[in-house]
């Protein structure tokens, strides 16, 4: 029987470019989106089940795990990708702000396992795979609040998969740089265009702005095609390795985190991020 996967947020980005490789891989695939009629980044293929699903909505998540099982008779893995970035200084943002950005970016993908789970372990299998960033293990100015929800993706995912060993259902990481081809980054705008100015801020805001500036075009052209390989693979290496960071551009910076010291890796991100 062919293997099926569900999948957060495939009205656009990594989502439906997922959704359209598992298919065309002959997987079955339950394509889920808080709005249906954003359905037109998708292959038509019988393969593809398009559903509605919220993330802040528990009763969408409980209706599309039956109506996905319903449809394919099974659901093998699990794609948490929904999501988001609030960015903008930490001041700036609200409460209720930040919170809303933990209630998609964390506590969604959190309602979707919980939700999954007793089913992975009626089966003693399934795998889940959570859409963090390079942004899940490095802190980046600007994006305090979105990093803050990809760290605790990150913690969560990893205490996790010690939890689900033992029963035969692994949990994975997916870490992606940055991929100008999604909608991400205009959504960035629409988020970030409601934050307090704060003038204090002004020099940073402007020297950082030209940190930024002069990153722009680094992003691996590909970046979309090697995120969804690395999920692909996640979905089928059958082993249980925790991460993968598919993209070029965060590799220096990543490999600064993970493999030198903190006063290290404190002077080569000061030395890309403040002032000289
Ligand atoms: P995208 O094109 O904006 O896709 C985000 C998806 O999440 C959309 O389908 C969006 O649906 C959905 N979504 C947002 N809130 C939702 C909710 N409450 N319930 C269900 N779906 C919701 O951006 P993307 O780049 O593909 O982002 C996918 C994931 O990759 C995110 O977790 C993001 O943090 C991560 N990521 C992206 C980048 C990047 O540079 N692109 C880098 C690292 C990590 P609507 O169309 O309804 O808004």
């Amino acid at each position: 029987m062919n293997k099926t996967i569900l999948i957060t947020g495939t009205s656009s980005g990594f989502g439906a470019a997922t959704a359209n490789y598992f298919a065309a891989k002959g997987w079955n695939v339950i394509a889920t989106m808080r709005d249906t009629t954003k359905n037109g980044n998708l292959e038509k293929s019988g393969n593809i089940f398009v559903t509605q699903l919220d993330v802040q909505d528990k009763n969408s998540i409980d209706k599309a795990i039956v109506e996905g099982i319903n449809h394919f008779g099974s659901i093998d893995v699990v794609v948490n990708n929904a999501g988001y970035g609030l960015f903008g200084i930490f001041e700036s943002a609200s409460r209720e702000a930040i919170q809303t950005q933990f209630d998609v970016n964390v506590f969604g993908a959190m309602d979707v396992t919980r939700a999954i789970l007793p089913y992975f372990r009626s089966n003693r299998s399934g795998t889940i795979i959570n859409i963090s960033s390079g942004a899940g293990a490095i802190g980046f100015p600007m994006a305090s609040v979105y990093s803050s929800s990809k760290f605790a993706l990150e913690g969560w995912t990893e205490g996790l998969r010690y939890e689900l060993v033992s029963l035969g259902i692994t949990a994975k990481i997916i870490e992606p740089g940055g991929a100008m081809q999604t909608g991400f980054m205009s959504r960035v705008g629409g988020e970030s265009a409601g934050l307090n100015l704060i003038e204090d801020y002004l020099p940073f805001l402007e020297q950082i702005g030209k940190v930024y500036g002069g990153m722009q075009g680094t992003a691996d052209a590909d970046a979309v095609e090697k995120v969804v390989h690395a999920i692909y693979e996640a979905a089928t290496d059958g082993t249980d390795r925790l991460r993968y960071s598919p993209t070029d551009d965060i590799k220096p910076i990543l490999n600064a985190r993970r493999n030198t010291s903190e006063e290290e890796y404190q002077t080569f991100t000061n030395s890309i991020f403040l002032a000289k």
